[in-house]
């Protein structure tokens, strides 16, 4: 069921949208070589408990994962894209991050992830997070609402397929409210003018990702981790997105802290 908010509901979320902004931003400051990645996970956990926040990861457990996901950060390394679970690995020079975090402040969910290289960056993976990030701004330019899902689904899509990438289209965005995966599921990949009108207050996480130089995923050991199939490297941005009759709302964003 898709649900609506109203202009005092979004407000009431912004709160949650600053705080993961803030703890993605932190932990993008503090990752470098040499970083490990239980070091990244404790430090949201000490954020998540002074600000009396809750992780909508630590007791996740889905269908597609295998059992609580434990930890309250997704760190996925290299030729890992989603769901990475944080293990006790320490960073290496030219390693491409993703982290994905979300988390519920006063009741409400916010869902972002960021991507970036520490250490000395190869130029394929600048090109590969560059392209999510531009999706990702192409997508939420789209999120208005005289557009449809399939309108946001297809800017994603025009931006990656320009650059060369194929479109996996198993995980994508979703809607975003009192938990963090709601209707409607928004593809990375779609029909322009196709699906659900873009509603006033509709409130949804938009999430390109991609692999270099294929769309297959495989599964980790750990029952979580999401890789490619080939060894390519993945990337991932998301926000979470306030559509709104004076056009979208990024409630995620970090640019007020002085970060992309
Ligand atoms: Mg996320
Ligand atoms: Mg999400």
């Amino acid at each position: 069921m898709i649900e609506l908010r109203t202009p005092t509901e979004i407000e009431q979320m912004r709160p949650a949208g600053r705080f993961v902004a803030e703890v993605l931003a932190t932990l993008r400051d503090e990752t470098k070589v040499g970083t490990n990645l239980l070091t990244l996970d404790r430090h949201a956990h000490d954020m998540i408990r002074k600000a009396g926040a809750e992780s909508c990861y630590i007791d996740y457990a889905p269908s597609f994962g295998s059992g609580p996901f434990g930890k309250v950060i997704c760190t996925s390394i290299n030729d890992a894209v989603l769901h990475g679970v944080p293990f006790d690995y320490t960073l290496r020079d030219g390693d491409l991050v993703s982290l994905d975090f979300a988390a519920s402040v006063d009741g409400w969910v916010a869902d972002s992830a960021v991507s970036f290289v520490v250490g000395t960056a190869r130029d394929e993976d600048l090109r590969l997070i560059d392209t999510t990030q531009r999706a990702l701004a192409a997508a939420i330019a789209t999120a208005t609402t005289d557009k449809r899902i399939g309108d946001i689904s297809a800017a994603i899509a025009d931006v990656c397929h320009a650059e060369g990438y194929s479109i996996n289209t198993d995980f994508g965005g979703h809607g975003v409210g009192r938990t963090m995966h709601g209707d409607p599921h928004i593809a990375n990949n779609g029909k322009a003018g196709r699906g659900y009108p873009l509603r006033d207050g509709l409130v949804v996480a938009i999430e390109p990702w991609l692999l270099a130089t294929t769309d297959e995923l495989v599964t980790d050991a750990d029952g979580w981790t999401l890789k490619s199939a080939d060894g390519s490297r993945g990337a991932h941005s998301e926000h979470t997105v306030a559509i709104t009759a004076d056009g979208p709302i990024v409630l995620t964003d970090r640019s007020f802290l002085g970060v992309d």
